[in-house]
């Protein structure tokens, strides 16, 4: 235990990651020295951190895995190895045991003088990891309720509870994916990609990794297909979201992803993402002839979603019906209809345009097939078609490669193309060092702190480009050639991207860094 009166690493971790301030933690360390309570426990007595977020700096920080507790992953034998007395005192609790060493779950793993004593009583070398104190007193108050029964009859029920820890965790954290990689060294991996940046979130033990693929294969329908992917709703407390799993064989094993998508009600609003209200009314306005394709093109399925389903209900009084690969917005302006495979797409749209609707989206026309059919309708329907290419020259050569040169002049009338990009997090931004010297601008990088996961940034704005097709233009496309009208086009909408970026930049809202991978793709 660390001395009273001094921080110990705890105390200075917190510090360091703007989980707590310097009075907060003088204040605890004054009670720890009355009480000789841990500093982590008196910290969330006073209200001055989580528990939870205690557990996760220290998991962060120190790369000690981040361990979930539940009966059925405790091994009954290897906690009777030390004296329950010692387990209560010290907050902590030996779970497993391979060979000669013994994973201890601690509530504060630098908490040396315990590794030293377990070390010491048990002869096994120790590896710790991090658990919430909650989590370890509830377990060493079932120590002794625990029944003689199997042990393995609760397997499933522990298998699902910890893929629910890991749902909700994920969720509550704004996670876009999880990750669960089995490993050369045994200890299988979960990341969760935060803020499009991959954090190590928790370890499991060995055993527990093939239950929880069994538990994803179980939640999407999967069959024991070595690789395969499906999607699913999942359930946590009052969120619910659409979520794609995919399975992968590897040479360790099998690997799993879950990309989660929360469900949203109503339509999206673009002025948070930066998209402004004249700049949406012109797209709208651009459907407002007899018929006619708007192409909107981004590569992160869920932003182009987002674009499309807050571009529908003004488009059109009528009837609007939208194809979706990913049906995450909930809105009772649109009839909804899931794609469940890239094979459905193509009789799907024949159907909707078929039945008389107004204005018919498809989020996903990346397939050649799909795009034709949805350009061709366009010769007598309204059509917003999403496409994974996202800049507007790549698009316009997309839909000239579908349809050739007279089809894309009669039904396209303009096209967005736009990518996401991630704003700095305002508590932990760093001035990068030199800049502000020569012309007064400042530029800033992303240094990591609680408040963003410890990724550096927090959400994001798109940059985008838009072309809508004039007589002229129209015209040009008849008549070709291409490469004429490609560099028109690119006159036309070019630098746009940029220049809404270094605005970004300029105002201390971005990284130059983070510019220039989304432009130029760096
Ligand atoms: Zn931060």
């Amino acid at each position: 235990m660390s001395t009273p009166g001094k921080p110990g690493k705890l105390g200075e971790i917190l510090l360091a990651t703007s989980l707590i301030t310097q009075e907060q933690l003088t204040k605890a360390i004054a009670a720890q020295g009355q009480t000789g309570k841990r500093l982590g426990q008196v910290l969330v007595e006073q209200g001055s951190a989580t528990e939870d977020d205690v557990a996760w700096a220290l998991s962060n920080q120190l790369m000690y895995p981040y361990i979930f507790l539940s009966g059925d992953i405790i091994d009954d034998e290897v906690v009777r190895l030390l004296p329950e007395e010692f387990l209560r005192e010290r907050h902590v609790m030996p779970i497993h045991k391979f060979g000669q060493q013994v994973t201890l779950a601690m509530a504060d793993p630098t908490d040396q003088l315990t590794v030293d004593e377990v070390a010491g009583q048990t002869g096994l070398q120790v590896n710790r990891a991090v658990a919430l104190a909650s989590n370890i007193e509830e377990m060493l108050r079932n120590l002794n309720t625990r029944g003689n029964g199997s042990p393995r009859r609760h397997v499933r029920a522990a298998e699902a509870q910890y893929l629910q820890f890991h749902l909700a965790q994920a969720l509550q954290q704004a996670a876009t994916e999880i990750y669960f990689d089995p490993t050369i060294e045994g200890q299988p991996r979960v990341r969760y990609r935060l803020q499009g940046v991959l954090v190590d979130r928790a370890g499991h033990p060995e055993e527990l990794h093939a239950g929880v693929i069994r538990q994803l294969r179980d939640l999407a329908g999967l069959g024991q297909a070595s690789t395969s992917q499906a999607a699913a709703t999942v359930r946590v407390g009052e969120v619910e979201a659409h979520a794609v799993v995919s399975v992968l064989a590897t040479t360790v094993g099998p690997a799993a992803t879950v990309a989660l998508y929360p469900y949203r009600t109503g339509a999206p609003d673009l002025v948070p993402l930066g998209v402004d209200g004249q700049t949406t009314q012109a797209l709208r306005r651009s459907l407002h002839g007899p018929h006619g394709a708007l192409l909107i093109g981004c590569a992160d399925p869920f932003v182009r979603m987002t674009l499309i389903r807050a571009i529908l209900p003004g488009a059109s009084e009528g009837k609007i019906w939208s194809l979706e690969t990913l049906p995450i917005y909930r809105d009772s302006a649109v009839s909804q209809v899931v794609v469940g495979s890239p094979q459905e797409a193509v009789p799907l749209l024949h159907g909707a345009c078929g039945t008389g609707a107004d204005l018919i989206a498809i989020d996903d026309a990346s397939r050649a097939p799909t795009l034709v059919s949805a350009l061709e309708w366009s010769r007598v329907r309204h059509l917003v078609i999403g496409h994974p290419q996202d800049d507007v020259v790549g698009l316009l050569g997309q839909a000239l490669e579908a349809v050739g040169g007279a089809v894309t002049a009669s039904t396209l009338r303009a096209v967005l193309a736009a990518r996401p990009i991630r704003l700095l997090c305002p508590e932990c931004k760093e001035r990068l060092r030199g800049s502000g010297a020569g012309d007064g601008r400042l530029t800033f990088t992303p240094r990591g702190c609680a408040a963003c996961s410890f990724t550096g940034f927090r959400g994001y704005r798109v940059l985008t480009e838009a072309w809508h097709v004039s007589p002229g233009d129209r015209l040009q496309l008849r008549a070709g050639p291409r490469d004429a009208i490609f560099a028109h086009v690119g006159q036309v909408v070019g630098a746009f991207m940029r220049t809404q970026g270094q605005a970004l930049v300029e105002d201390g809202l971005t990284s130059l860094e983070e510019l220039s991978r989304v432009v130029e793709g760096a």
